[in-house]
């Protein structure tokens, strides 16, 4: 029957790609039209912060490195006073998906210019979502000003990137590309990125676990999970990262981590009713996408259950109710026993048939 008919709308986006092209800072912050720029990271990536401040002289304006996990407001204001006394005229955020929500916080208020060294797989420098919290609440907007204009993917910064974390990190890029795979509103391209950001980091994953310093597996997963980031950037989520963000946002569980955990669940959830648009991943994971996957995170020592992340097994019931609160489209309609049983099967650890 031929190529359906699609609607693609391309993200803007710079990409500089390569091993050692964080020296290539000063040159992207000039070509962007800025002059000094605030770096942003987390307290734990402050040293990098500070000698990258110090390369760049004149044109770093300060470092501000008290980026937090799930970009709490408060923090975005005093990061907002810190440009403004720092006179900085663009962000340029060294870190993982952390630090650029707050890079992005940043620029959806004032318009600041954003470039972004990536540092992890989470895929949030090539997407125009932002995920904020405001007393406890959070709410996620898509909005172009907030997408970065240049990002660099330098692999030397992630060979110090920590196995657990890898692992982890690679699977929630995956969970963008499995879930994009089957997205409604897809394209031949979204597809042919999903399929092969997947490959890159099938391929990529297992010999960073056995050899974390491996610079071609390292370009290798930072190349797939700019693909996998893009896939999110482009194509509608579904069910996979709509319980993530329940299990995230009401139980506190740790990003990348439920994302490892829920993907082979949601991924066998999803199987029969996608089963053609899920054929090039399930080819990749030895057939059957849901066993697939769950073999293949076992053998990278991914965490296998929600219960070692400390959720408790009462709080599944009010973890199905809210995932089915508000309708959304899924490849298999959601209803809450299906859902109740599959975080049944997440919290236990069980392989998906
Ligand atoms: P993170 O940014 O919270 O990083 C975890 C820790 O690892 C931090 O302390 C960080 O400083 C450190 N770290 C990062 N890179 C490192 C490196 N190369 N070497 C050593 N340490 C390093 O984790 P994450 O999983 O990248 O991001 C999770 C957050 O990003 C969540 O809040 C999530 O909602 C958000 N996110 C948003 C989008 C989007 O499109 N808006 C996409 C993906 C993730």
């Amino acid at each position: 029957t031929g190529i359906a008919p699609f609607q693609f709308s391309i993200n803007p986006g710079r990409i500089v790609f390569g091993p050692g092209s964080l020296a290539q800072a000063a040159t992207e912050i000039e070509r962007l039209g800025c002059k000094r720029v605030l770096i942003v990271a987390t307290a734990f990536q402050k040293n990098d912060a500070e000698a990258l401040a110090e390369a760049l002289g004149p044109q770093a304006a300060g470092v501000f490195a008290e980026a937090a996990m799930h970009t709490p407001v408060e923090v975005t204001e005093k990061a907002m006073a810190a440009y403004a006394a720092a006179g900085a005229d663009g962000v340029l955020t060294y870190g993982g998906g952390s630090t650029i929500g707050l890079g992005k916080a940043i620029a959806w208020r004032n318009d600041a210019p954003q470039i972004v060294v990536a540092t992890t797989y989470a895929g949030s420098e090539v997407t125009p979502i932002l995920g904020q919290t405001e007393k406890g609440l959070k709410t996620t907007l898509r909005d172009p000003k907030v997408l970065p204009k240049t990002v660099i993917y330098d692999p030397e910064l992630t060979l110090g990137l920590p196995v657990a974390m890898s692992v982890a990190s690679g699977l929630n890029a995956m969970a963008h590309a499995v879930e994009g795979l089957y997205a409604q509103d897809r394209n031949p391209v979204s597809s042919l990125q999903a399929t092969e950001g997947i490959r890159a980091l099938r391929a990529a994953l297992p010999v960073i676990v056995r050899d974390p310093s491996n610079r071609a597996a390292r370009g290798e997963a930072l190349y797939g999970a700019w693909l996998c980031g893009t896939v999110l950037g482009t194509v509608g989520m579904s069910l996979h990262h709509k319980l993530c963000h329940v299990l995230g946002g009401s139980f506190d569980l740790p990003h990348a981590e439920t994302h490892a955990i829920m993907l082979p669940h949601t991924a066998a959830f999803n199987a029969a009713a996608a089963a053609d648009a899920l054929a090039p991943a399930a080819a990749l994971f030895g057939g059957a996408i849901g066993a697939g996957l769950y073999d293949f995170a076992s053998s990278i020592g991914a965490p296998k259950a929600l219960r070692d992340l400390g959720l408790l097994e009462t709080d599944l019931d009010r973890a199905a109710d809210i995932a089915v609160k508000n309708p959304y489209w899924n490849p298999r309609p959601v209803e809450r026993d299906g859902i109740r049983a599959l975080l049944q099967r997440a919290w236990e650890g069980a392989r998906p048939e």
